[in-house]
């Protein structure tokens, strides 16, 4: 569905539930991390894109204090809150990600009116592409411009970005990073966002697939590890404790030529761990210029050494994702790797446009002949980010 479209039915939904028109419809887009993976809380390098999947949000201020979120997703079920009542713990479930926002904002010294909320999305849930992100960012963008309307300053993407991670981190309850705000705030059509997650300083860096002849395919493999979270806060540990051992704040201060220096201080684990990272953050650099000398076919050797390192060095990925990966190049694909977080979630590969259907094909096979749940398989292109529609 295109984004109009999507607009459009968000703001149908909106007026059938509240029996009024939106004031306007933002969007969000999820994204998908080209490469950078776990480097964001090292202070290191991502290089995630938007996709042209996004989360609309259609909103109406009020002429009271009240807040009425609802979502068009399944499952979800509508609340009502007071906006001087938002706190950490107030609020449980989905809408603590639209509140979380409403309340970040107040925070960040956005004085918002009471307000209704419709949300829906075609950013699937749970499968990498932060459909938390999306929501945020949608909500964020619409609700500062809906305050500012009233003269008062708005706040710009940066503070939205760091509005939305605070909603995440305080209200929902997750410790997520800065990558995917920054992702679905600053993306743009034919562009990669070069984030340097210390700094904040943000490039876009050309990533123009339809000109050459590529796509981007999404593999979800629809896996989803029950131990993520005790995973995920290990591996920071370990990125912890091998930068202290080393010296350094973090892992991103480490160059390539102390590895050597690394590997004898170590535990064999921990090492592996922090050589991930620091392999990883070049690969990024690397990814980069590569991108801006040569063009998007010639990172695949970078997305399979990311993806292997990910495998045998940080264990952050599983049978189905490696399976994915494996299949995809086999059938054709640049290059491939996993993409977000780990234990679960979807893959990506870089397939030449005249080459999908081999490589849907192949890992369909592959699939099948391991007795694999059947992964949902879709193309993505670099989108523009958060953004009013309507
Ligand atoms: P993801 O990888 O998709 O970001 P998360 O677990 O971080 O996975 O976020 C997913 C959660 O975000 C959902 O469980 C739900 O609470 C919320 N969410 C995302 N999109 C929507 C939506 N369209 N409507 C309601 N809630 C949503
Ligand atoms: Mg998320």
């Amino acid at each position: 569905m295109s984004a109009d479209a999507l607009a459009a039915r968000t703001a149908d939904a909106f007026a059938a539930r509240f029996g009024r028109t939106p004031a306007g419809v933002w969007a969000g887009p999820g994204r998908v991390n080209l490469i950078g993976e776990h480097t964001d809380y090292n202070g290191g390098f991502v290089l995630p894109f938007a996709i042209d999947k996004t989360t609309t949000a259609a909103l109406a201020v009020r002429g009271d204090r009240t807040v009425r979120v609802a979502s068009a997703l399944a499952g979800t079920e509508a609340v009502e809150v007071d906006v001087d009542g938002l706190r950490p713990g107030s609020v449980t479930g989905w809408a603590a990600y639209p509140l979380g926002v409403a309340w970040a904002l107040e925070q960040a010294g956005v004085r918002l009116p009471g307000f209704d909320l419709l949300v829906d999305s075609e950013v699937p849930v749970g499968a990498g592409l932060s459909s938390s992100a999306a929501l945020e960012c949608a909500v964020a963008v619409g609700l500062a411009e809906l305050a500012a309307l009233d003269g008062r300053a708005g706040l710009d993407r940066r503070a939205l970005a760091a509005v939305g991670r605070r909603a995440e981190n305080d209200m929902v309850g997750a410790p997520t990073g800065i990558m995917d705000q920054y992702a679905s705030l600053f993306g743009s059509a034919g562009s990669a966002v070069f984030l340097d997650c210390r700094s904040k300083e943000v490039q876009l860096v050309p990533l123009v697939l339809d000109a050459a002849g590529l796509v981007c395919l999404v593999m979800d493999t629809k896996v989803s590890h029950a131990h993520a979270t005790g995973d995920y806060a290990r591996r920071r540990d370990s990125c912890t404790r091998a930068a202290e051992a080393l010296g350094v704040p973090l892992l991103r201060d480490v160059p390539h030529d102390r590895l050597a220096e690394a590997q004898q201080l170590l535990d064999d684990e921990t090492f592996r761990r922090a050589r991930h990272i620091v392999t990883e953050n070049q690969r990024v650099v690397d990814a980069v210029r590569t991108l801006r000398i040569e063009g998007p076919a010639a990172i695949g050797r970078l997305l399979d050494a990311s993806h292997v390192s990910m495998r045998d060095d940080f264990e952050i990925s599983c049978p189905e994702l490696d399976l994915a990966v494996d299949a995809a190049r086999e059938g054709g694909a640049l290059g491939a790797r996993m993409t977000g977080g780990g234990f679960g979630g979807s893959a990506i590969a870089l397939v030449p446009a005249a080459g999908v259907d081999a490589v849907r094909d192949a890992v369909w096979r592959a699939f099948a002949s391991r007795g694999f749940r059947q992964p949902e398989l879709f193309t993505v292109r670099p989108a523009d980010g958060a953004r009013r529609l309507l």
